[in-house]
């Protein structure tokens, strides 16, 4: 059972539980991103038994009429014991939410690991789509796809956003969450964020739409809009269950509002990293343990 404290970041153990958080959440306008935590796993069971899950999480979701979507991690899919296996356990969740109109992310995990998704991404998101990046590929629930997820932090993202100019499906931009060596990322937040920016300004000046903004950070969510406003290019904003969901339901109104929304018996990493991300977040964890 997940404590109440836990409950703030995870929308439950079980898919049911899962779904109905879509229901409550789209209700106000906000559609979820599912992702059903577990990571870096080293036996082919485990990345069966996810995979399996995620195919019938996609086949809840289109039955139910839901807006919402998946989003797998690659070392949960089997990356750790090798590229043809994690390919292989893709394409099967990719194939059934095409079929469906279901739309899968990639979450993008530490460097090592980068390549190996981004050639996966372009080979489903080519294979799984009519033609090149453009706004009417692009949808999330409802009209299937293949999306990615790129790290500001990583000094070698601007060649791949480039290259994901002429890939079909969505790119989610974030600031990146691994601790990664100073030789290939910048480390300094101020560099990320304006790192952050760039990539924003590129893809909102040549992408066609299918941009994701993947943050809670007001400047960066104030430059997207001010983006939009100067292309026009379609985009959606994106944010964690728990985190500043206030703003989500503001920015709901007006904008495309996306909730990546995790649920699972693993649970607890992911929430201890929440937890320690933010000190506001650490009080909040303690007040809940001692009762005030
Ligand atoms: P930060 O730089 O952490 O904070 C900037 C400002 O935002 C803060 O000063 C504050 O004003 C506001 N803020 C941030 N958090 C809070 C909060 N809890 N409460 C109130 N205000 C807050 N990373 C990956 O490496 N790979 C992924 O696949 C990936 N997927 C993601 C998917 C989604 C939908 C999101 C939202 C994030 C994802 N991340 C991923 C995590 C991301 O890389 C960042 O680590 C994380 O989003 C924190 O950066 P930030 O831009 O939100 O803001």
């Amino acid at each position: 059972m997940i404590p109440p404290i836990a409950r703030r970041f995870v929308a439950g153990e079980s898919p049911a539980e899962a779904l109905d958080h879509v229901r409550r959440a789209n209700r106000r306008n906000v559609k979820v991103i599912v992702n059903l935590l577990g990571e870096h796993y080293d036996d082919r069971d485990t990345v069966r038994n996810d995979a399996a899950e995620y195919r019938s999480l996609v086949a809840d979701i289109a039955a139910s009429d839901l807006d919402a979507c998946i989003s797998v991690k690659p070392s949960q899919l089997g990356l750790d014991l090798g590229e043809d296996v994690f390919r292989e356990e893709l394409e099967t969740i990719v194939g059934t939410a095409a079929d469906r109109g279901i739309f899968v992310w990639i979450d993008m995990e530490d460097h090592t690991t980068t390549d190996a998704t981004l050639d996966a991404h372009e080979e489903f998101a080519r294979k799984y789509s009519d033609g090149e990046r453009s706004a009417s590929d692009l949808g999330s629930g409802g009209t299937g796809g293949v999306g990615v997820c790129v790290q500001a932090n990583l000094k070698r993202t601007r060649e791949d956003v480039k290259r994901l100019a002429g890939v079909p499906g969505k790119v989610r931009f974030v600031k990146g969450a691994y601790d990664e060596p100073a030789d290939i990322a910048y480390t300094d937040s101020d560099r990320v964020n304006t790192e952050y920016e760039a990539l924003l300004e590129f893809a909102f000046e040549h992408f066609d739409g299918g941009i994701a903004v993947g943050s809670h950070d007001p400047a960066m969510i104030e430059r997207a809009i001010d983006l939009h406003e100067e292309y026009g290019t379609d985009f959606e904003f994106q944010m964690l269950r728990g985190v500043r969901e206030d703003a989500q339901y503001e920015l709901a109104r007006e904008y495309d509002m996306w909730q990546y929304a995790p649920y699972g018996s693993r649970w607890k990493s992911y929430f201890y990293r929440r937890v320690m991300e933010r000190k506001e977040n650490l009080w909040f964890a303690l007040r809940a343990v001692i009762g005030r």
